[in-house]
This record gives structure tokens, C-alpha cells and sequence, in this order.
């Protein structure tokens, strides 16, 4: 048995924070070195029989680092494979490069902002078909869907940045019956608490960038998929002849942050509903969204396919519009106003003018994303902030 068939046998019966915390490694046989190795190399030799040395030829189509952090990821989401990109939308990109010309795709009307600009960009010019839906009407999907017809459905759970709560498992069975494969990005939810391959879902993607790596130091995209079949053989092809792989450095760097995502995680949501409750019904407050609240209408499914935590995520809606909403931001002092979420410092932000005109965001409303500081200082500061004195 070789060492690696060892190591998964041991892992199958492990908790994912112990595998996690020991970055998925034993100590390394040659050195003992309890942190993983960082390979830089490019390429990789060839034997006197002119065949390679080792499993790998050149890092644009796989390198041992990140071949590294892609087994951890693909265990974490209960896949048998997963392939990193050198950011969330390099995955994106890809998996769209891979319908057909023409091709349907459905996704939600309030979604990933870069992702759906992508979207429109390759519509305009021809490459896809794509229906919008409204991820709040209970048969929004269902009307989008082409039976026979659509070939991606994409969904975002919960959804950037009002956190409505899709349900996978029904999304999966509708685009199933229509002859669509299901992608769901699953960024805001890591698969600590949402394994949406377990859900039905033919594909997962996280923006590494966000909770996976969690200090806001890379970027990284990731794929994960239940089973080795054509589409992922497309999708390594895509990568490998447009260039879009993670480099090793910032693969060995997304390993270190996935040491603590149990922990990092953890915190974040229990914040993040401490927070919410706090704010539910302040008088400077239109509302408060967030799916871990009962008053929230996604509450219900999300208490089914959100198993270890809410999030960290959550919205405020200012009353009076945007002009207060900004005042906010200019009077936090300890949430950083900034983009980007799933980091370990606590973040602000009016993403309506982030998007721009075109944007489906409500004018009033501020993103926050809850990182690890102490959540007293948190609470206090947004009260100072709301305060308006
Ligand atoms: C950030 C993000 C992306 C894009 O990822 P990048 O790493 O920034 O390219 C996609 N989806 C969601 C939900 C995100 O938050």
C-alpha cells in the first residue's frame, strides 16, 4: 500500500477539523517536516528511459502543491477531485467556456456581481443563452428552465449580498429533470456547513479567496466534483490550455489558511448572530437580513442545508437610503470599510455603489462580513456608528 492510499484510510475516519489542522499530512518521510513542502518547480525531470521521474510534467497542467490543497478540498466537500484556479472567476470563466455555443444558462437575478457581469459579457457576444430568475419567487427556476434545452443552472447560496436562501436539493432535482447539471457556489457557506454535493449538485465552486484561505492575502478558485466524468476531463483541458492554475505559493498559502477554517468559521457565525440579534428592530434599521435569524424567510431551509453555522455574512438596511448608509461606513471605526468577505478582519461595505447603475442591490443596503475580533467591540462600534450623533 503506498503511503498516500495510508493516509486516506486514516483521514476517511477523521473529523475534517483534525485533518485540516494537520494540513491533511503526516510528517513528510523524507525530512519529517510537519509543514507541507512548498514546490516551486515549473517542471519536472525525466529518467534515462526519457519517462517522467514523477507524476507531474509541467505546472500549468498540475503541480504537487497544489495537487496538495486540491485533495484537501475535494475531501472537505466529500468530492472524489477538485481543481484550483488562480482566482473565483478563472473557475467561473471555465466552467462557462465549456457549454456548448449557444448554449441556455440560468442563474440567479441577484447573484455574484463579477460572475453575472461575466455572464452578460458572453451572452452579448453570442457564446450563451442566458435567463435570469428571482431567486425569492418559489418558482422563479422552474419558469426559467428549457426542458431538454438548458445545460448549466448556476445558483449562489446564500445569495450576495440579501443572503436569500436557495434550497440545492430542489434546485438540483429541477434542473436535473430539465437535463441541466447544477453548479452551486457556495462561497458564503464553506463546506464546514453546506457539502452541496451531498445536496444533488453536479458541481461546486468557492471562491478560495473568501473563507478557504480567510486572510485576505490570495486569490483562489476552486471546483469540486462528485465523480472523475467527461465534464471535468473538459474542465481540466480548459484549464490547462487557457493558463488559469493557482501557482504553488498561493496554493501553499490557501493550505496554511485552511488549517484554522473550523475555528475561523466558527467564530464568524456566532458573531455574526450575536450581531444580528443585536441590530433586529433598531430603530435606524429598515432590516436586518441575515439567514440565521427566525424572522429571516430562508430561516427554514437554511436550518436544513446550513448544518454548522449561518455564516458570517449579513446585511443592514438603512433607513433613509443611501446617503445614511454611506454616513455609516464613514463613521465605523473598527469595521475596515472595504470589499471582499470571509476574512479575518470585520468588513463594510455599500455594494449598490460598488456595482454601479446597472446593479439589483437595494440602495440603503451595507454588506458585512463578520471576521474574528472580539464581537463586544463589533457590536459597540456599529452602535456608535447607527448612533448618528
Ligand atoms: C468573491 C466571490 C467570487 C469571485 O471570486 P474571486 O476569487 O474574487 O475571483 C464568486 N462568488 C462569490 C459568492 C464571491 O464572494
Amino acid at each position: 500500500m503506498t503511503r498516500d492510499s495510508d493516509e486516506e484510510q486514516r483521514d476517511d475516519d477523521l473529523a475534517d477539523a483534525t485533518v485540516l489542522a494537520q494540513a491533511g499530512h503526516t510528517p513528510d518521510p523524507a525530512t519529517g517536516a510537519l509543514v507541507p513542502a512548498l514546490h516551486m518547480s515549473t517542471t519536472f525531470g525525466r529518467d534515462s528511459e526519457n519517462e517522467l521521474i514523477g507524476d507531474y510534467m509541467y505546472a500549468r497542467h498540475q503541480s504537487p502543491t497544489v495537487e496538495h490543497a486540491e485533495r484537501l478540498l475535494a475531501r472537505l466537500d466529500r468530492g472524489t477531485d477538485a481543481m484550483l484556479f488562480a482566482s473565483g472567476l478563472a473557475a467561473v470563466a471555465a466552467i462557462f467556456e465549456t457549454v456548448e455555443s449557444g448554449g441556455h444558462v440560468v442563474a440567479p437575478t441577484i447573484m455574484y456581481h463579477g460572475a453575472q457581469n461575466w455572464l452578460r459579457r458572453i451572452e452579448s457576444r453570442g457564446r450563451i443563452d442566458l435567463t435570469l430568475f428571482d431567486a425569492t419567487d418559489p418558482s422563479g427556476l422552474a419558469e426559467a428552465l428549457r426542458i431538454g434545452e438548458t445545460s448549466v443552472v448556476w445558483i449562489e447560496s446564500p445569495v450576495n449580498p440579501t443572503w436569500d436562501v436557495i434550497d440545492i436539493r430542489a434546485a438540483a432535482d429541477l434542473a436535473h429533470e430539465a437535463g441541466a447539471i447544477l453548479v452551486a457556489d457556495c462561497t458564503v457557506a464553506p463546506p464546514i456547513t453546506t457539502r452541496a454535493l451531498d445536496l444533488g449538485a453536479d458541481l461546486v465552486f468557492h471562491s478560495a479567496t473568501k473563507y478557504l484561505n480567510g486572510h485576505s492575502d490570495i486569490l483562489a478558485g476552486v471546483l469540486i466534483t462528485p465523480e472523475a466524468n467527461e465534464l471535468w476531463e473538459e474542465l481540466r483541458s480548459v484549464r490547462m490550455l487557457t493558463g488559469g492554475v493557482l501557482g504553488a505559493h498561493d496554493a501553499w498559502m490557501l493550505v496554511r489558511g485552511m488549517r484554522t477554517l473550523p475555528l475561523r468559521f466558527e467564530r464568524a457565525c456566532k458573531s455574526a448572530l450575536q450581531i444580528a440579534r443585536h441590530l433586529e428592530g433598531h430603530p435606524r434599521l429598515e432590516a436586518v437580513l441575515y439567514p440565521g435569524l427566525e424572522s429571516h424567510p430562508g430561516h427554514e431551509v437554511a436550518r436544513r442545508q446550513m448544518t454548522h453555522g449561518f455564516g458570517g455574512l449579513l446585511s443592514i438596511r438603512v433607513k433613509g437610503g443611501p446617503t445614511e448608509a454611506l454616513e455609516v461606513i464613514r463613521r465605523v471605526r473598527v469595521f475596515v470599510p472595504a470589499t471582499s468577505l470571509g476574512g479575518v478582519e470585520s468588513l463594510i461595505e455599500h455594494r449598490a455603489s460598488v456595482e454601479g447603475p446597472d446593479s439589483e442591490v437595494p440602495p440603503d443596503l451595507l454588506r458585512l462580513s463578520i471576521g474574528i475580533e472580539d464581537p463586544a467591540d463589533l457590536i459597540t462600534d456599529l452602535d456608535q456608528a447607527l448612533s448618528g450623533d
